[in-house]
Formats: C-alpha cells, sequence, structure tokens
C-alpha cells in the first residue's frame, strides 16, 4: 500500500472520486435499505454523506431508535412524547452492570456509563466532560437531568450506620437544583414549553471511591429582559405563573395577588403548563436549605416586580415636571414599593428623575422623559431579578459544595443554547454563537484527534484535508487587538453617542481584511454579517452598544441599597466605594457584557481542554414538537449547526469507507494483485492483513477491513477502469 504523503490524498482517492466512479460499487455495502436502521454508528455507514446519514437516521427514528453514535459523539433524536422505560432505573443498571457498554444501543447511559468508567480507570484526563448541545427545544435539558439521574443513582454514597436525617442527601439536594433552577430560569417560548433561558454547566465532584460528594453549578448569560418584556406568544419565567396560581389563601393576602388580576408582564397564564407547579419548587428550595421565611421573602419580592410591571407614565403637562402616573396605575406603584420596602416616594423618583452631576460639588436633577421611565421601570426589574437568580445559584452552590480536598475528579455537564440565527439578530445571539464557535473549534480539535490516533493505530500516515478551521471567524469576534468584541467595548468605553451608520463604517474599516465578515447591503438598517461554520447570521447594530454596556441608572441602585426589605439589602449591600463617592462610580471601567461573557467561557473552556470529552449532539426532528415526525430538511441544518456534518465531512477527507472483512474478501479478493490468483483464501480478517505491507502497525478494528487494504484495492479499481 503506497504510503499517504502531506497533501498527497487531495489528488488520490477523496470523497468525490468515489461518489463519482465508484458509487454502484460502494451502494453494494449499504445494503438493503430496509435494514438501515440496523446502522447504530453513523460512521459504519457507507460512504459517510449527509444523505445516507440522513435516511439513517430517520430509518431508525421510524422504528424508535432514538440515539445513534457518530464517532465520538451521540446524536439524540427527540421523540416528543414519554417512552416507556427508555430511562428506567433498570436500564440504567443494565448499561451500569454490562460488560462493555457499549456493546448494548446507543444510549445516553451508555456515554453515561463509559465516562463514570473512564474516571474509575484514571484515564489522562480523568476529568470528564459530557457537551450537550442542540437547539431549542432539542432536548439538552432533558438529557442533562436524565444523566444527572444516572450518575445520582450508579454513583450514590454508600451511608455506613446512622445518617445525618436533617439534611437531605447530596444526590437528592443535586437533583433538586433542577427544579428550582428551571422555575427561575426557564419560560414558555415558541419554540420549547420549557426553554431555558441561561447556559449551565454542573460539576459533579467524585470521591477517591468515585462516589457522588458534591457538585458546583455555573451559569451563562441569563435573558432577564425576559422580566419585562415578552415576545408575542410566549410567557414570563415560571415562578411568576407559579406564585400566582399556587399560592395560599393567605399568601395571595400578603403578597397582593388577587385572584384573576390582570399583570402586563405575566402573559399567556391562562395557558397552565406541567411547569406551573408551584408546590415541587418550594419543596426542592426547601431541601436546598432555602427556609419558608427565606421563600416567602423571594415571592414577596418577585410580586413587587408583577405589580411593577402594572406602572404606567404619561406625558405632563408642563415639560420641565417629571411624567406624571397613569391614574389607573397610582395603586401598582404603592403596592410595588410596600413589597419591596422602599419609600414610594423614593421609588417614583428614582424612575422619574434623573441625577447629573457636573465639577465637583454641582448636583442637577433633570426629569426623564417618558421612554426614559419606562426603560428604568423596566431596568430596575431586570437589576432585580437578575441579582436574585444569581443569588439563587449562590445559595444552592452552597448547599451542594465540598471542599476541593474531599473529592478527586469530576464529570461536567453542559447544557448550552445551541446556536441561533433568527431574522433579526443582535449582541444575545452574538453571545450565544460565539459560545458554539468555541465549542465547535474544541469539538474539531477533539474529533481530529481521535481520527489521527485511529489513522495513526492502522500505521497510516496522515494529513487531513478540506475541513474548516474556525479560527478566522472566533478572531473576527474576539481577537486582538481588532476584533467586533474590542470594537464594540471601545464604544461603550468612549460612552460616545450611538451613531450605528459610524459604527458600521469603522467595524468595516478596521476588520475588512477577515473573510468572514460582510455585511447586507440591501438593508437599510446598519448591520454586520458574520458567516459562522452553522452559516451566515446578520446582527444589527442598533442597540447594540447599549446592550453592551447594559448601564444600571445609579439612582436606581441607591433606591435598592435602602430597602428595607431584609432579601434586597443581600442582593444589594452598601459597599464603602459606592457609599463614599458616586463619581467614582460614574467613571468606573464599565465592565461590558461581551467581556463578562468572553472571560466565562474563556474559564469553561479551560476547563474543557482539561478534561477528556463527549458529545450528545440533541437534534429536534420537527419545528412543531409533534411525536414521530421527522423533517429531513430542519434534521439536515441542525447536523449542520452542531458540526456533525463537519465531522463528517472530517471523516470523508480521511478514508470514508469502511468494508466488514467478510464482504471485503468475498468481494475483492480476485481484483488484488499480490493475490489475485488465490481464489481458495479463506475470506477472514487474517486474509485482509496478509496485504498489509511489513513493518506496518496491524489492523487495530475487528470488523473493519484496514483501510490499508482497501485503498490498493480500490486504487487497483480505479486504475483498471481508466484503463479500460
Ligand atoms: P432549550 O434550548 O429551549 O432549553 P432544550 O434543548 O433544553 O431546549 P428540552 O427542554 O430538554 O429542550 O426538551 C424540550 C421538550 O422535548 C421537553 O420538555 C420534553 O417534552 C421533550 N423531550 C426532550 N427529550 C425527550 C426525551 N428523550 N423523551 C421524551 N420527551 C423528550
Ligand atoms: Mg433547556
Amino acid at each position: 500500500m503506497p504510503k499517504q504523503e502531506k497533501g498527497q490524498n487531495e489528488d488520490s482517492i477523496t470523497q468525490n472520486d468515489l461518489s463519482e466512479s465508484l458509487e454502484e460499487e460502494v451502494r453494494a455495502f449499504l445494503g438493503d435499505e430496509e435494514k438501515l436502521h440496523l446502522f447504530d454508528d453513523l460512521t459504519k455507514v457507507n460512504p459517510v454523506t449527509t444523505t445516507t446519514v440522513l435516511k439513517c437516521l430517520q430509518a431508525r427514528y421510524r422504528v424508535n431508535l432514538f440515539y445513534t453514535n457518530a464517532g465520538c459523539s451521540l446524536v439524540a433524536l427527540n421523540p416528543f412524547q414519554p417512552v416507556s422505560c427508555l430511562y428506567s432505573p433498570e436500564l440504567m443498571r443494565e448499561y451500569h452492570v454490562a460488560l462493555r457498554p457499549q456493546d448494548l444501543k446507543p444510549h445516553i447511559f451508555a456515554v453515561a456509563e463509559q465516562t463514570y468508567r473512564n474516571v474509575q480507570s484514571q484515564i489522562d484526563p480523568v476529568n470528564q466532560s459530557i457537551i450537550v448541545s442542540g437547539e431549542s427545544g432539542a432536548g439538552k435539558t432533558w438529557t442533562s437531568r436524565c444523566l444527572m439521574k444516572f450518575y445520582a443513582s450508579v454513583a450514590a454514597p454508600v451511608i455506613s450506620g446512622k445518617g445525618n436525617e436533617t439534611v437531605e442527601r447530596i444526590e437528592k439536594r443535586v437533583l433538586d437544583s433542577n427544579p428550582v433552577m428551571e422555575a427561575f430560569g426557564n419560560a414558555c417560548t415558541l419554540r420549547n414549553n420549557n426553554s431555558s433561558r441561561f447556559g449551565k454547566y454542573i460539576q459533579l465532584q467524585l470521591d477517591r471511591f468515585h462516589h457522588l460528594s458534591s457538585a458546583s453549578i455555573q451559569t451563562f448569560l441569563l435573558e432577564k429582559t425576559r422580566v419585562a418584556y415578552q415576545a408575542p406568544n410566549e410567557r414570563n419565567f415560571h415562578i411568576f405563573y407559579q406564585i400566582t396560581k399556587g399560592a395560599t389563601a393567605e399568601e395571595r393576602l400578603e403578597w397582593n395577588l388577587p385572584e384573576g388580576a390582570h399583570y402586563r408582564w405575566l402573559p399567556n397564564s391562562e395557558r397552565n403548563l406541567d411547569e406551573d407547579c408551584f408546590e415541587v419548587t418550594r419543596d426542592a428550595m426547601f431541601h436546598l436549605g432555602i427556609d419558608h421565611s427565606t421563600q416567602n421573602n423571594i415571592f414577596k419580592v418577585l410580586s413587587g416586580l408583577l405589580h411593577l410591571g402594572n406602572v404606567q407614565f404619561s406625558n405632563p403637562v408642563d415639560e420641565s415636571q417629571p411624567c406624571e402616573l397613569e391614574d389607573k396605575t397610582k395603586g401598582f406603584v404603592m403596592t410595588a414599593a410596600d413589597l419591596l420596602k422602599i419609600p414610594v416616594e423614593e421609588l417614583l423618583e428614582s424612575l422619574r428623575i434623573r441625577t447629573i452631576t457636573a465639577g465637583k460639588q454641582q448636583v442637577f436633577k433633570k426629569p426623564c422623559s417618558r421612554a426614559e421611565c419606562d426603560t428604568r421601570r423596566d431596568c430596575l426589574a431586570k437589576v432585580i431579578y437578575a441579582k436574585l437568580f444569581e443569588w439563587l445559584v449562590l445559595v444552592i452552590n452552597e448547599s451542594i459544595y465540598a471542599a476541593p480536598s474531599v473529592w478527586t475528579s469530576f464529570i461536567g455537564l453542559l447544557d448550552v443554547y445551541g446556536f441561533e440565527a433568527f431574522p433579526e439578530n443582535n449582541l444575545e445571539q452574538l453571545c450565544i454563537n460565539y459560545a458554539n464557535e468555541k465549542l465547535q473549534q474544541h469539538f474539531v480539535a477533539h474529533y481530529l484527534k481521535s481520527q489521527q490516533e485511529e489513522y495513526a493505530a492502522e500505521g497510516l500516515q496522515w494529513s487531513f484535508i478540506n475541513y474548516r478551521d474556525n479560527q478566522n471567524c472566533l478572531d473576527l469576534i474576539e481577537g486582538n487587538p481588532l476584533s467586533i468584541f474590542s470594537l464594540l467595548n471601545e464604544e461603550c468605553r468612549l460612552n460616545r453617542s450611538s451613531n450605528t451608520d459610524l459604527f458600521q463604517t469603522r467595524i468595516e474599516k478596521a476588520l475588512s481584511n477577515n473573510q468572514c465578515l460582510s455585511r447586507n447591503k440591501f438593508s437599510k438598517k446598519p448591520n454586520f454579517i458574520i458567516s459562522h461554520y452553522a452559516g451566515k447570521v446578520c446582527y444589527q447594530l442598533a442597540a447594540m452598544v447599549e446592550k453592551n454596556k447594559d448601564p444600571i441608572p445609579l439612582e436606581l441602585v441607591h433606591v435598592l441599597q435602602n430597602s428595607k426589605d431584609p432579601l434586597l439589602q443581600k442582593l444589594f449591600p452598601v459597599t464603602e466605594r459606592n457609599q463614599n463617592n458616586i463619581k467614582t462610580q460614574n467613571r468606573a471601567a464599565v465592565v461590558t457584557v461581551v467581556s463578562k461573557f468572553k472571560s466565562s467561557l474563556e474559564h469553561l473552556m479551560q476547563i474543557l481542554n482539561s478534561t477528556t470529552a463527549h458529545y450528545i449532539r440533541c437534534i429536534k426532528p420537527n419545528a412543531e414538537c409533534k411525536a414521530m415526525t421527522f423533517r429531513r430538511e430542519e434534521v439536515l441544518s441542525q447536523l449542520q449547526a452542531c458540526g456533525i456534518v463537519e465531522a463528517i465531512t472530517i471523516s470523508a477527507a480521511g478514508f470514508p469507507v469502511r468494508i466488514p472483512f467478510q464482504s471485503f474478501t468475498e468481494r475483492y479478493d480476485l481484483l488484488r494483485k499480490s493475490c489475485g490468483s488465490n481464489k481458495n483464501r479463506a475470506c477472514d480478517k487474517s486474509n485482509c492483513r496478509t496485504a498489509e505491507k511489513k513493518g506496518e502497525t496491524p489492523v487495530v478494528d475487528d470488523e473493519i477491513a484496514p483501510r490499508s487494504v482497501v485503498l490498493e484495492i480500490l486504487q487497483n479499481v480505479m486504475g483498471q477502469t481508466a484503463a479500460e
């Protein structure tokens, strides 16, 4: 077999050559279409193309096989209906005790068990991560929950003697973090009734006996705007519906939530969802150490926000005066102030009057416009909710914490939003897609490594071709010194009045040499387009700089710091700095949204890079969330967006054809120059092996013919075809 030289593969056997002249030959190995569902590993489909992969997935979906291996990833199709016994404790056990779990049907439990065994056998690196990705509604959170249940079951610590009955067991507390995080961080959207509006990384920490000892949770980018704005047909965070539907009569009185009252920030409350169950959240909070009185305090503050949402302003008759309150909303501002324990005059002043400091001592007061008042009201709600969420994560973390000396290894589960491309995209999508670029880079590096190791094991020298490296795109977004992020931060730092046309020109000038950048020239709105690995996305520049600054008027911070409410006092402590000098705060360097996001993501990537990674790619077979409906185009675009197609391309750029020894020798032995005359040779692996050159590493795969042999024969076939 001629050895592959660097770059030589480009003009020897490639996917294209195969699809042209050898398609017929190769088709024979695809076998009977009716048996397509039997392919439980997509890399064994011959040839590996998007069409064959799609066909195979569809065939499997039809017969209720929702999981399929794809090399180092597992593809998970969402059944959108309960599938009996698919996640039963018995099945968990079956995978846990199996001699080789990878020989059982592909399943998230196989991935989970393999991951657990990696920790036990101390493979390098011993820490593991399972990266669950996919678009909204694909099943990431469901999958992560099932994985957590798996570990809570197989890695539960053995309690010897009498346990501490006052504290819930660690595995229960870890599982209880789910309903709490989901109540406060999930919402019903057009794409998913239980959509996570934040990214989550949970580290399950194991002691030296490989038992669950503790855990820690890190969250990313909560979509806090949802508190004050819900798109048509979408809802606010579940917790608001839970309190308004599930409060007792006394609580309704205390929180001022009379039955049937209307709240602007609570749309579509007539829709009842499973996620509206208040009891589950309360119980879980209690198990995590949040006592009833603290819970009461939390729900009171949330009720305050609902009342705040009903406060509306109108333009004053005299422009030099502050905006007026609309008559029908006067009661709401009183109740909001009462529930948030802020004097109502102070609350109204903070919402309606801006304080401007000029020079050293001078302070001016200027009434805000009606639009500014609205923005301030919304901002107040967002900042309270975001701080509350942050604090909850902290409390949960304290409840599941153990000192690093207690645990020796971990399994990390990552559930992050998938790639997003809407008709209008802004900073949120830029951050989400940036995170996906980072994960894609991690995946490609990991996948290439595993492919290379496989080729090396077969004695092949190989240099990869035709895969897209996304470094260029990452440079465009986050690079130094010039990138979209650095330019956005510069705009925030200079505090220029936001002229988006000028900003568009600035971006184009500074980054014109990056091929991933372009612009929608037909749009009148200032924009830029980024060519992501998963497709092009057009981002609108309007409001992007403001969103990046995410400013909180100081008057609002002060009013919250002056609250008499114990929870708000915890969330907004008066620090020495902000007590002493308002001006220092004004001039303090702005920590922008993208800077914060970038550094938390970099921290995450460092962790992921130090672990052995496993990928679960969740796929939503149809946009309507219908059971048993498989739409090919939709699945294909998701395979593209989650990088599976890239992986397939990489594998096709390598050797796409893998043929069982038996079929291989039966079919091709005669064609081999070296031993074609020997008709009586056995059709087995050893026979295939004889073709290998002296000195080459023997075949490692037990079922598949060595590529060296395949290559020799294919070259013979092609040579003959050409000669004829
Ligand atoms: P988002 O990005 O919006 O948070 P997601 O990927 O986390 O979406 P999930 O909330 O996990 O999506 O799943 C959406 C819905 O699909 C679930 O509420 C559930 O009804 C259904 N579902 C997901 N996976 C499964 C499964 N394996 N079996 C049955 N139903 C499932
Ligand atoms: Mg989710």
